[in-house]
Parts: structure tokens; sequence; C-alpha cells
């Protein structure tokens, strides 16, 4: 596929999920506004990056700081906003500091603690168990308001991430995120970020109020190595 295809195609399918985004909002009494599409570029080289870019999009979203760090290092003349939604080792906060604007994927005390260690403003973002197993990853509910008390300046807590779990309905899913979301809200109220939706039930989720829908294959094809 040359250049000039790929970018018809990504700008068909950015087309495609901006109305669908829009129809969604619309249909839970929202503004198309108030959803923030992230695309999830992993796997995809930095040309495509540029391309969304060309193209209005804003908002990047890799799960793997060795993938990341190059890409957004080879990307910098770009005014990205780059999202880290992946599991994260302590040991690579330094590194994700350096070009993520938000970290989504954060779980757990002694994470909060590596990623202040780096005197970096970053927005947090607690990732939340949904089915309240620990294996996943995600803060279970009994632990949520501790965590959240623990982020502290620089860093600056948004809101809430969740993916939902394999064999539980989406709608059912996102809804426990947001009872989960409203507790947190009740002490945090600025934390109004609620990143929920992927390619698969992003309309399920702005129904349950997503501000934040994570899109990846839906926007950039299904992925050459999948993970
Ligand atoms: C890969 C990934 C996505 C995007 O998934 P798609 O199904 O391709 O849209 C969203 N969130 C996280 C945490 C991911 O790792």
């Amino acid at each position: 596929m040359d250049v000039d295809e790929r970018t018809a195609e990504l700008a068909a399918n950015l087309r495609d999920i901006s109305q669908r985004i829009a129809a969604a909002a619309q249909a839970s009494g929202r503004s198309p506004d108030d959803v923030t599409l992230i695309a999830v570029t992993k796997t995809w080289p930095a040309a495509d990056v540029r391309r969304l870019h060309a193209l209005g999009l804003r908002d990047v979203g890799e799960n793997r700081d060795q993938e990341a760090a190059p890409k957004a290092a080879e990307l910098a003349d770009l005014d990205l906003r780059w999202h880290f939604i992946g599991q994260l080792q302590s040991n690579k906060a330094r590194s994700v500091a350096r070009y993520a604007h938000m970290v989504h994927s954060v779980d757990r005390a002694s994470l909060v603690d590596a990623l202040a260690r780096t005197g970096t403003p970053l927005d947090i973002c607690l990732q939340l168990s949904v089915d309240g197993d620990p294996a996943r990853g995600g803060v279970l509910e009994a632990d949520l308001l501790a965590l959240a008390a623990r982020v502290e300046a620089p860093l600056r807590l948004r809101g809430v991430m969740a993916v939902a779990p394999l064999g539980v309905e989406p709608a059912t899913a996102f809804a426990e995120v947001r009872r989960l979301h409203e507790l947190l809200l009740a002490h945090h109220p600025q934390a109004t970020v609620r990143c929920i939706g992927m390619s698969d039930d992003f309309e399920a989720a702005i129904a349950q109020g997503a501000t934040h829908v994570r899109i990846g294959s839906a926007l950039l094809g299904s992925r050459p190595h999948a993970r």
C-alpha cells in the first residue's frame, strides 16, 4: 500500500469512528466534544501517527515503553498528547515521564511513588479492577481511596481507566466502572476522566459516561503482531 492509500484508509476509518462516537454521545444526551478519541498506535509505525496528526488527531495511546519512547522521540516536532495505557513497571517510570502526558495504568502505591520521584507534572488515572480479580491489574475498590490520596504534586489525579474483562458484558462492566468512579469523584471532584471503551465496546462505554475512548484496530486495522 502506498503512502497516500494508507492516509486515505486512515481518514475513512477516522471519519467512521468519529461519526459513531458522535452518535453514541448524542444518544445519551452528551456532546460529541465530551468524548476524546485516543488512537492506540501500538505496533504501528511513527509514520501512521504522523498521518493521523495530519488528519487532526492529537491524542495517542501506547502500552509499551520500549516501543513508545522512540516513537515519541521521532515525533517530538508534533503537538501530540501521549497516553501511557499499558502495565508499567516502576523502573520504567523515568522513561515514560519523559514523553507521556497522562499515565492511565496506575494501580499501586509503589508506582505512584516512582512517578512522583520523576518530578514531572504527569496527569494520572487510576486503573480500576472491574471484576475484583487482582491478577489482572487494577486497583480494588477497598484500596481505591487510599491510592487516590497518595497522588500528590507534582502528579495530578485526573480520573480512572478500565478495561472490560473478557466474558463480562461491556454494559455491565462499564456500569461498575461508573459506580467506582462516582465514589472517587465524591472525594476528588476534579478527577473527571473516565477512560473506558476500545474498538469493540466504545459505544457501550460512551453510554456509561466515557470521557476518553482508546481505539486501536478499528482505526488502524488489525495489528500485525497482536498483543
Ligand atoms: C491495545 C489496547 C487498546 C486498543 O484495543 P483495540 O481493541 O485495538 O481498540 C485499548 N486499551 C488498551 C489498554 C490496550 O492495550
